[in-house]
């Protein structure tokens, strides 16, 4: 299979990031390995994974077989809703380590703020500390609204370089992107393709593919990349894998991407997660 180069960007702590990853929830134990060896083979650099998908240590595995150097690859994890205590951050980045085999983590984020237990300052604090040691490069955020990301700047003085959220056709996070962009915090979107909904068939995803003769999931995929967002699209198979990584060789009009932004709904996401109340362990 040939691989295709995926170009990369810039974060606001000098270190960078391919364009577009690789998910990885639901990818676990030998079957998991060979769809993420795959992967790394079709030319994905960056995989996500995290604590809770009990899957880390599938990613060192196929860290180690996929014959791609090291310090090629970003690999990524996050701490779960129930280790945001400054001790417990520590010692589960050091557990995230040890399960995946690996010295370091290129990336790690905290999953979930969890407001309602109010310790994610003291995860983030760890996270420095953690960067501090070598245990990892770079650290982020997952799923924190503008006020907690503003809250871990001004309490530490360290701003993420990454917030991973939703986004998706049906939920463009509009404002949520601005306020990141100005702030220098680059976006990574989760669930990109909506786990394959109804916007696949959406009449502006459906008109553009057949503009520029590809596919509905490239399509929305390269719509991310024109945003300004990473997205990491999980896929088993290696046809989809290649398919979701080739969208460097074309480009969505102004209008397109207007389009597809447009469907946009202030419901639009997958499920009642709305970061301000939703708790995850
Ligand atoms: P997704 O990537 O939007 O969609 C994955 C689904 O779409 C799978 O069922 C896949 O099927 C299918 N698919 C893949 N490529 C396709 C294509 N070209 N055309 C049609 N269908 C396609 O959903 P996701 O797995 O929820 O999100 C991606 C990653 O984001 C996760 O794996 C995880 O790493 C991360 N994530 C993070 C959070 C967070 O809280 N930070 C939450 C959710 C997800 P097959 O697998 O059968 O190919």
């Amino acid at each position: 299979m040939s691989e295709v180069i995926v170009p990369s960007i810039s974060l606001n702590d000098g270190t960078s990031i391919p364009a577009l990853g690789f998910g990885t929830y639901k990818l676990n134990g030998s079957a998991g390995v060979d769809s993420m060896v795959s992967a790394i083979k079709a030319g994905y650099r960056l995989l996500d994974s995290a604590f809770k998908y009990e899957n880390e240590g599938a990613v060192g595995e196929a860290v180690r077989r996929c014959g791609i150097a090291r310090e090629e690859l970003f690999i990524t994890s996050k701490i779960p809703g129930l280790r945001h205590r400054y001790n417990e951050a520590l010692y589960t980045i050091e557990e995230s380590l040890f399960r995946a085999g690996l010295d370091y983590y290129d990336f790690y984020l905290i999953h979930w703020p969890n407001p309602s237990q109010d310790l994610y300052v003291e995860a983030w604090q760890a996270l420095i500390e953690a960067r501090r040691r070598g245990l990892v490069r770079s650290i982020g955020l997952s799923n924190f609204l503008p006020e907690h990301i503003q809250r871990l700047i001004d309490e530490t003085g360290v701003a993420p370089s990454v917030n991973q959220i939703e986004l998706h056709p049906y939920f463009p996070q509009q404002e949520q992107r601005e306020w990141h962009a100005q702030q220098g915090i680059l976006t990574q979107s989760w669930s990109p393709l909506g786990r394959a909904n109804a916007a696949l068939q959406e009449p502006p995803v459906v008109e553009a593919a057949r503009m520029h003769g590809k596919t509905v999931g490239q399509v929305i995929l390269r719509w991310h990349v024109q945003l300004g967002a990473v997205p990491i699209p999980k896929a088993t198979s290696p046809e989809r894998q290649l398919e979701n990584l080739s969208i460097f060789d074309f480009e969505l009009s102004r209008e397109e991407v207007e389009a597809i932004t447009g469907l946009g709904r202030a419901d639009g996401r997958r499920k009642d997660q709305h970061p301000a109340h939703y708790e995850e362990y």
